[in-house]
């Protein structure tokens, strides 16, 4: 959920505006709380995205739909953020796909790109030319020492960057536990190509479908060795279409098949490029994974590559779809016994001490990974010999003058999120939690003349079980008509309180639940 604002004088903009995957309350997606900003800011001039990675554009539709401001944006991810926009039906966003290389003056910040390696096209870092000096925002970023086509690192422009001085560096932290330097896209390739080679019938390669230059390598790996290439799932459907229209993929014409077709193949001569590679239960691996698939059936002897890695939390849904293809007889490559299968996006310790070097910066904040991550960039900083750094958590407010940089203040801050496309409220999200804790229970009243007319009608869920369900949800409604019998109600809202404090009370006192208790009157008050 990768999301900054940077203010000078009148001028703010903000870097990234990302999501987080969760399933925590039942919601599919988790971003920033912008509240905060969006009250103190509302001359915000720009939002900066650095690449299409959807921890730094997903929540865009739902800022803009609180406040509309130009997003600027490098070309692969202002492709994707226009099918997101159109998903969300914003109309009239004012989004600039500015490369790198461009400059853009946003009030009195200027503005440059620069290309840097990432697992994704046209991943870019910024310099902020500021009244206080420069600050360089690194993007995501890794250092590739033999690049692939379209992969580009400025680092001729970065070195020019430096001999101006460079004021504060903020930089990616993601890798700050891996020693020495990240495994390059090219030697993944040529693993990838291997395992391809060597595997006797139907070949899955699962990967993350953002990486054009990951597909581009599958795609002329099958052609290369006579497989055409079914492309299963949206994710990677959607991609193609996206890399191939920025010129990223050459054309496929006869190269691709649709699923209907793998079937009647040689199973020698199928390659399936799938998504899915965290084991999401939607997603077409997972259902390859269960043999649900409508028309791919995979089968023993067939093998399984996961060009990828499982993202922290969802190592257990992972390992539960190995389990289902080893268990039918399937070859399965992962990264835990061949990690050549797969290259990181980010750079590991000596790639970012390689770019400490590079720009000198006076003063250093990492960014861009858990507490853990920045705390061991922060160590690197410090053996580069940078005084001046800070450790910044959410809602801190740093504050970088010319000659000091610290942090001033703490803003409110906190996680929104989202089920279905809306933001679940507080109020949502706390009965969400009371009744997975505690389950069901609601009263319906009938009243006449302000006084209960008859014995309440009570329906449970997931408090008690089917035998004695019945009788327990008599025994509750008794105890609310014998509470609130005499009584005089003013309106339905006085009745509906008092039956909910009635049955709480006796599931407390009598059975020790606290499911979530409901009350509607039914009728004329
Ligand atoms: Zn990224
Ligand atoms: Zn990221």
């Amino acid at each position: 959920m990768n999301c900054a604002a940077l203010s000078c004088g009148d001028t703010t903009i903000v870097i990234d505006c990302g999501i987080g995957f969760t399933d925590e309350h039942g919601a599919e997606l988790v971003h920033a709380d912008f509240g905060w900003l969006l009250e103190q800011h509302r001359n915000l001039e720009a939002i900066v995205i650095t690449h299409g990675h959807e921890d730094h554009i997903g929540a865009l539709p739902y800022f803009l739909k609180q406040l509309r401001v130009p997003v600027f944006a490098p070309p692969y991810a202002a492709a994707l953020i226009e099918d997101r926009l159109r998903e969300h039906r914003l109309r009239n966003v004012d989004l600039r796909v500015s490369p790198a290389g461009s400059h853009e003056q946003i009030g009195c910040i200027s503005m440059e790109r620069f290309a840097v390696h990432h697992s994704i096209a046209d991943a870019t870092g910024l310099i902020l030319d500021t009244p206080v000096g420069t600050v360089v925002h690194t993007g995501d970023f890794k250092i590739e020492s033999d690049p692939c086509e379209g992969q580009r690192f400025d680092r001729d422009r970065l070195e020019q960057v430096a001999r101006d001085g460079v004021r504060l560096l903020l930089s990616d932290s993601t890798g700050a536990d891996v020693d020495g330097r990240a495994r390059i896209e090219r030697d993944a390739e040529t693993a990838l190509e291997d395992w391809i080679l060597r595997s006797p019938n139907r070949v899955v390669v699962a990967t993350f479908s953002s990486n054009a230059f990951r597909l581009r390598a599958v795609l002329r790996i099958a052609r290369e060795c006579g497989r055409k290439v079914c492309l299963l799932g949206m994710s990677v459907q959607k991609h193609t279409e996206t890399a191939q229209a920025l010129g990223l993929l050459p054309p496929l014409d006869d190269l691709l098949i649709a699923p209907g077709e793998v079937d009647g193949l040689p199973r020698d001569q199928a390659l399936i490029l799938a998504g899915g590679t965290q084991g999401e239960p939607a997603s077409a691996l997972s259902r390859l994974g269960r043999d649900e698939h409508a028309h791919v059936h995979l089968e023993a002897g067939d093998t399984v590559i996961f060009s990828s890695r499982a993202i922290p939390g969802n190592e257990l849904g992972v390992f539960n779809l190995v389990n289902r293809f080893e268990r039918r007889g399937l070859e399965v490559i992962t990264r835990a016994r061949h990690p050549e299968v797969h290259a990181s996006g980010h750079g590991s310790r000596e790639e970012q001490r390689a770019m400490i070097k590079l720009l000198r910066p006076e003063a250093f904040v990492p960014v861009h990974g858990t507490h853990h991550h920045r705390s061991r960039h922060l160590e690197l900083a410090h053996e580069e010999g940078i005084a001046q750094t800070q450790l910044v958590e959410n809602g801190n407010v740093l504050e970088l003058t010319r000659d000091t940089l610290g942090v001033v203040d703490t803003v409110p801050t906190g996680r929104i999120y989202i089920d279905g496309m809306r933001a679940l409220s507080a109020e949502v999200i706390a009965e969400r939690r009371a009744m997975a804790s505690g389950g069901l229970l609601s009263v319906v009243l009938s009243l006449k003349g302000g006084r209960l007319r008859e014995l309440p009608h009570v329906l449970s869920r997931g408090v008690w079980d089917g035998s004695e369900r019945v009788r327990l949800e008599r025994k509750v409604a008794e105890q609310v008509r014998n509470r609130l019998k005499g009584q005089r109600f003013g309106d339905a809202a006085e009745a509906e309180e008092a039956a909910i404090e009635a049955a709480r009370k006796f599931l407390v006192h009598n059975h020790r639940r606290r499911p979530l208790i409901t009350a509607d009157v039914h009728g004329e008050p």
